[in-house]
């Protein structure tokens, strides 16, 4: 049902057209020619309406006629999207915005934003008949892959590098995931997986090279729009390590706008983590070309040295007259505690990149005073718990009398 939709797929550097199945990159380009569906929206607008939309699931596979699945098979059952919305008048106050939203993804089934792309890719293994499915991530979208095979009864194979955050390996191991932990970068991870998915014939989740797997995460630009309809702030802000989210966001948020859902689009502003800021480098340079790094930030979801979807993620950033900047470490950790103690959302360091950089784009006059925006929190806080404490006071350790309690309680005026 929904593949009906699909027209054609679209080279992002060279402009070839080419069919919608079994894809990868551009056979032209090679890895640098990642490619976008385009949908017959004219097709979708007749069946995809508000009265439609009013009785189906309330998850991510309401909107079915923009996913590039086979619309007859069982998705995975896992809860995935139509994650809430919070007005954050007190983060508003400190971030210097008239009014702020967050959207909290940390609430999907593996508690990151990942999940919207795994479940799509899960789904199209299955669709190309693969037992195995193969990633390289810096762990959300690992934790998640393995959750969703999980739910498939796929085996997962994931790559990530050596500096993992224990609690995301948890995970993939207790999905039943196959850990490879490889020495050094994301990069060399990412290059271990691409080698032994074309050596061995794995299906490959990797978002860089597979042009299904941005459709699941477009869904969150599909949600923003129907959710909050006219009410949409000026900015949508987005953490980027590889682009492909921030791309994802903005191609849901432009097909509402294409469809009739919304009359007038947000800007996007994407935010990178000084130690690995690629991104934000091309933004200011403008020379067509990515100046790889080496990644060095406390936010490791967002620490790819090599993006592959910037040309996605800048054209996003182009077409919504967006913008791009950097923050370093300490606003990540500072923003990390602001918006669990100002607006009671728990996000990881990479959800809490673009709350600092939100703040930063005020003070630099990008965003201004009067403005409204929403803030998309990537990850649950819990996925990263050395930052979380390195970002909040220790606990006290109580002497056993009253005495020494009230010693305690007076010395932190808490009496
Ligand atoms: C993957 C990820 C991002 C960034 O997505 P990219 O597609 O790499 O730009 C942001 N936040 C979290 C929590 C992530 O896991």
């Amino acid at each position: 049902m929904a593949l009906d939709h699909l027209v054609r797929a679209t080279c992002v550097r060279c402009g070839s057209h080419y069919g919608t199945q079994g894809l990868s990159t551009c056979p032209g380009c090679g890895i640098e020619g990642i490619l976008d569906l385009e949908y017959d929206y004219d097709a979708v607008a007749r069946t995809l309406t508000h009265e439609s939309l009013r009785s189906r699931v309330g998850n991510q596979w309401r909107y079915l006629e923009l996913l590039p699945v086979d619309g007859t098979r069982e998705p995975p059952h896992p809860q995935v999207g139509m994650t809430p919305i919070y007005d954050v008048p007190r983060l508003a106050a400190d971030v210097g915005v008239r009014a702020l939203k967050l959207k909290d993804d940390g609430r999907n089934p593996t508690a990151s934003f990942k999940d919207r792309a795994s479940a799509v890719g899960v789904l199209k293994a299955r669709e190309q008949g693969s037992d195995v499915i193969a990633c390289a991530s810096a762990g959300n979208a690992a934790a998640s892959l393995a959750g969703f095979s999980a739910a498939m009864g796929l085996k997962s194979v994931i790559f990530v590098p050596e500096r993992t955050p224990e609690p995301k390996v948890a995970q993939v191991l207790i999905f039943g995931g196959t850990v490879l932990r490889v020495k050094g970068s994301y990069d060399d991870a990412y290059a271990v997986c691409q080698d032994a998915c074309a050596r061995f014939g794995w299906y490959n989740r990797n978002c860089a090279v597979n042009p299904y797997l941005i459709e699941g995460k477009k869904t969150v630009g599909l949600e923003l729009a129907e959710q909050l309809g006219e009410q949409l702030p000026d900015w949508v802000v987005l953490s980027v390590g590889d682009g492909c989210t921030l791309a994802g966001a903005w191609k849901g948020l432009w097909e509402m706008h294409r469809l009739g859902f919304i009359s007038r689009l947000p800007r996007m502003l994407g935010v990178q983590a000084q130690g690995s800021a690629p991104l934000v480098d091309e933004f200011v340079r403008q020379e067509g070309s990515i100046r790889p790094v080496e990644a060095r930030t406390l936010a490791d979801s967002i620490a790819v040295g090599q993006p592959r979807n910037w040309r996605k993620a800048l054209r996003a950033i182009r077409e919504s007259r967006g913008a791009m900047l950097a923050v370093d470490d300490e606003s990540i950790l500072d923003a990390m505690r602001k918006t669990a103690q100002l607006a009671a959302v728990f996000t990881e360091p990479a959800g809490a990149c673009a709350v600092a950089g939100l703040s930063r784009a005020v003070e630099q006059g990008i965003v201004g005073r009067d403005e409204s925006a929403l803030v998309v929190v990537t990850g649950n806080g819990l996925k990263d718990i050395r930052s979380a404490t390195q970002a909040s006071a220790q606990p006290i350790n109580l002497p056993e009398d009253m005495a020494g309690l009230e010693q305690v309680l007076r010395a932190r005026q808490l009496i």
